[in-house]
């Protein structure tokens, strides 16, 4: 099973202001037969794409610490906090993350789950000595001690950085690591998805185009997320599922820069596309994914 999460991309109808329906995204038009849209949704063999609901039964525009907590534990984060928590994850989602973590899960039942992105050192660093606060993600592996990427596993093809294409990592890093194409970093995260029972995935582009940050635009973000799902549907084995889904809405309105109301995209590709068809909300993505890899033995 190979996991990717974008973070901040809604499922909304086609119309001028969602570039998910004007970007040119070749590889999910040839899978979809059209734009990632709420007029594409679909549930047939191997194949599934349904809005579900990231707005999690609290008022207000969804945000990220919140959100992640809920895709990567199952836990209501936002209900938990009385409301939607933005950025990253304070000391109470934090702990929430530790005890819940969709890797503890499935570790706790035998399997071996890795995260692909990779990491440098400087970044550790700063997370170890507490000057840096960690990503949901970040904490849902370390959670369950499992292994973080570094840059020498980036060197020789066996992980990916957040930006799909090295070039923004590298800059902002201050790291020399040259750039790749889109669809050779999907072909990398294809191949670590084969040696694993879950890979996880995350590229935040799509949120900082949503925000108009770093000068990130919504066509250059969408364009890396199509090149890279090239790559994973060129370099699939048969055997893994490829599930992609987001924490909340943001870039699929292109007249606003913040979060939106909007359900989110969970696009399935692959054997077990037809065991999520029944899904409702980021809520019961990892209770699906731990009862599908790892179901429990009765006793
Ligand atoms: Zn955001």
């Amino acid at each position: 099973m190979l996991f990717i999460f974008v973070d901040g991309v809604g499922l909304a109808p086609t119309s001028q202001n969602n570039p998910l329906a004007t970007a040119e995204m070749p590889a999910l038009r040839r899978l979809l037969g059209g734009p990632l849209t709420s007029e594409m949704e679909t549930a047939r063999p191997g194949l599934l794409l349904k809005g579900i609901d990231a707005r999690l039964g609290v008022d207000g525009l969804p945000q990220s610490a919140s959100g992640q907590t809920a895709l990567l534990t199952g836990v209501n984060g936002a209900e938990v906090m009385g409301r939607h928590m933005t950025a990253l994850p304070g000391p109470t989602l934090r702990a929430v993350i530790e005890k819940e973590s969709l890797f503890l899960k499935l570790t706790k039942r035998g399997l071996s789950p890795t995260f692909a992105n990779a990491y440098n050192h400087g970044y550790l660093e700063k997370l170890a000595a507490g000057t840096a606060r960690a990503s949901a993600t970040t904490l849902t592996v370390s959670a369950a001690d499992v292994r973080l990427r570094l840059l020498d596993d980036l060197d020789r093809g066996a992980a990916v950085t957040w930006d799909i294409e090295r070039d923004l990592f590298a800059e902002r890093a201050g790291v020399a690591v040259p750039p790749i194409g889109a669809a050779e970093a999907g072909a990398h995260l294809a191949a670590i998805a084969r040696r694993h029972d879950l890979t996880l995935f995350e590229t935040f582009l799509t949120d900082v185009a949503g925000h108009r940050r770093w000068g990130m635009t919504a066509e250059e973000a969408l364009r890396r997320v199509d090149g890279l799902l090239a790559g994973v549907l060129d370099g699939r084995s048969d055997e893994v599922t490829v599930l992609l889904t987001s924490d909340h809405g943001n870039v699929e309105e292109a007249s606003s820069r913040a979060h939106t109301s909007n359900p989110v995209p969970l696009l399935v590709i692959g054997p077990l596309a037809g065991a999520f068809a029944d899904l409702e909300s980021i809520l019961e993505v990892t209770p699906r994914l731990v009862e599908l890899l790892a179901p429990e033995v009765p006793t």
